[in-house]
C-alpha cells in the first residue's frame, strides 16, 4: 500500500533522529480496507462502517479542520463514533471538524479517568499555559496556549460514554475492542479492529522514546505500558495507527517489533531504577546518574521528543516522595539568597558568569548550575541575563530531544525577556 516511514527510513540508511518518523505528517493513507489514517500535528484514523464512521481521535483544534478535509475526500459519512485515546489537546479537542452537516451528535467514548483530566484543565488553564508555552520553547507569558485554538478546559464534545477496563463495540457490524492502559496518561486506551487488523495506539506508540519521562506534567506510568505494548503484540496486528508519525501498513512483523522493542525499552528503564532505589535509595540526581540508560538503533526508539533520563525521574517520583534527598533541599532558604552567598563568596555574579563561560565547552551541565546562580543573584544585571541566555540556548542546540531542546530555548528566552535591551 502507500506508505510505511518505518521501512522509508531504514531503506535509506538514515541515522539522523530528525529524519525520524516522528515528524511524519500526511494522509489520508488507506491502511486497510475503507479505513484511513491522517497526521497533522498528531494523528487521527476513520473506520467506515454500515452506520457510520469510527473515529480513533480527533487531533487539535488547529489542525483537525485540515485532516478532517482529508477523510472527506474519501468518504461523506457521519462520524457515529469517535474514540479519544486520552484526553490531551491534540486527541480530543478537534470533533466538531469531522462532522458532516446537520448530522446528529456522535457518540463518544473514553476511559473513565479523563473526566478527572479535564477537570484538572479547566481549573488551571493558566498553569497548563505556562508549562505548555516552556514545552515547545516558547515565554511563559507567550499567550498561544490561552488562545481558542489551544486553550485548557472540557472539550467542545464531552464523552458520552466512559468504561473502566474494557469494552467491545460494534458499530454497524465491525467491532471494535477497547482498551484501558495506564501509560502516557492514567485515561489511555489502544483500539483494535480484529476483522481490518488496524491498531491504533494512541500516543503509546510515537514513533521515539515514549513520553514516560516529560518533566512538567502528571505521573505515567511506564510499567504498565510495557504490559499494555505486549498485549497489543498479542492481537496479530497488520497495521498500526500511532499516536504521532506515520502509520505502518500491512506489516504484522514490523508491528510486533516496534511494539516489543518498545515495551523492552520501558522495562528496562523501570528495572534499572529499581534497582538503584533498592541499592540505597540515594538523592534523586545521584538515581539518575547511576541508572545506565538504555539505547537503542531502531527508528522508533529515538530520543527525538523525550527521553530514558527523564523516565529515570518519573519512576523515582512514583516510588518515593517529592524529595531530593539532599538536607538542605527539605526546607531549602530563598534561592536568591543562596545565589547571593555563592556570588559573594566567587566575586560577584559576574565573576559566576564567567566560570560558567569557562566550564561551558567541557562541560555544560556544570556550567549551568553556574549560571543558574549568577542569574539570581543578579536579576536586574542584562550583562549576566545575556551571558546565560547564550548558555542555555547553546545547551538547547546540543540536545537531541524536543523535550530538553526547548525547555532550554525557553530558558534563554526568559532570561533574555527581563533584560529586552540585552
Ligand atoms: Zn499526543
Amino acid at each position: 500500500m502507500d506508505e510505511n516511514p518505518a521501512g522509508q527510513w531504514l531503506s535509506e540508511g538514515q541515522r539522523d533522529p530528525q529524519d525520524a518518523a516522528f515528524f511524519w505528517t500526511g494522509g489520508p493513507v488507506e491502511v486497510a480496507r475503507d479505513t484511513w489514517f491522517t497526521s497533522l500535528g498528531s494523528g487521527v484514523t476513520a473506520f467506515a462502517t454500515r452506520d457510520g464512521l469510527v473515529l480513533v481521535d480527533s487531533g487539535t483544534r488547529l489542525f483537525a479542520g485540515e485532516m478532517a478535509g482529508h477523510v472527506r475526500s474519501r468518504t461523506g459519512l457521519p462520524v457515529h463514533t469517535a474514540v479519544y485515546t486520552h484526553g490531551h489537546i491534540d486527541h480530543a479537542f478537534g470533533l466538531d471538524a469531522f462532522l458532516a452537516e446537520g448530522q446528529t451528535a456522535p457518540h463518544v467514548v473514553a476511559q473513565e479517568r479523563m473526566a478527572e483530566r479535564f477537570a484538572r484543565y479547566a481549573r488551571s488553564p493558566r498553569h497548563n499555559a505556562v508549562i505548555n508555552s516552556r514545552q515547545f520553547g516558547g515565554r511563559s507569558d507567550d499567550p498561544t496556549f490561552e488562545g481558542p485554538e489551544l486553550r485548557f478546559g472540557f472539550p467542545a464534545h464531552e464523552p458520552t460514554r466512559y468504561y473502566r477496563e474494557s469494552l467491545e463495540l460494534d458499530v454497524g457490524g465491525t467491532a471494535f475492542e477497547l482498551h484501558a492502559c495506564r501509560g502516557e496518561t492514567d485515561d489511555h486506551t489502544w483500539v483494535f479492529c480484529p476483522e481490518r487488523r488496524v491498531l491504533c495506539t494512541g500516543d503509546l506508540i510515537i514513533w521515539g522514546v515514549p513520553n514516560a519521562g516529560n518533566p512538567q506534567k502528571a505521573q505515567r506510568y511506564p510499567w504498565d505500558w510495557a504490559a499494555g505494548l505486549r498485549a497489543m503484540a498479542r492481537t496479530g496486528a497488520a497495521s498500526l495507527c500511532p499516536g504521532h508519525g506515520g502509520p505502518v501498513v500491512d506489516d504484522e512483523r514490523l508491528v510486533r517489533r516496534i511494539l516489543l522493542d518498545t515495551a523492552s525499552f520501558l522495562e528496562d528503564v523501570v528495572e534499572r531504577t529499581l534497582a538503584v532505589l533498592e541499592d540505597g535509595s540515594p538523592p534523586h540526581v545521584d538515581v539518575v546518574r547511576r541508572v545506565k540508560l538504555p539505547e537503542s538503533d531502531a527508528p522508533w526508539l529515538q530520543p527525538v521528543y523525550d527521553e530514558a533520563e527523564f523516565i529515570v525521574r518519573n519512576v523515582i517520583r512514583y516510588y518515593g516522595g517529592w524529595w531530593s534527598g539532599r538536607p538542605s533541599e527539605l526546607k531549602p532558604a530563598p534561592r536568591a539568597d543562596v545565589a547571593g552567598e555563592l556570588a559573594a563568596l566567587s566575586g560577584g555574579a559576574g565573576a559566576l558568569l564567567a566560570r560558567a563561560v569557562e566550564l561551558a565547552p567541557r562541560d555544560l551541565a556544570l556550567a549551568c548550575h553556574l549560571a543558574d546562580y549568577a542569574l539570581e543573584a543578579a536579576p536586574d544585571d542584562a550583562v549576566v541575563a545575556a551571558g546565560v541566555a547564550a548558555l542555555y540556548t547553546e545547551r538547547g542546540t546540543r540536545e537531541t530531544g524536543l523535550m530538553a531542546t526547548n525547555l532550554y530555548r525557553s530558558a534563554a528566552a526568559e532570561a533574555l525577556a527581563r533584560h529586552p535591551s540585552a
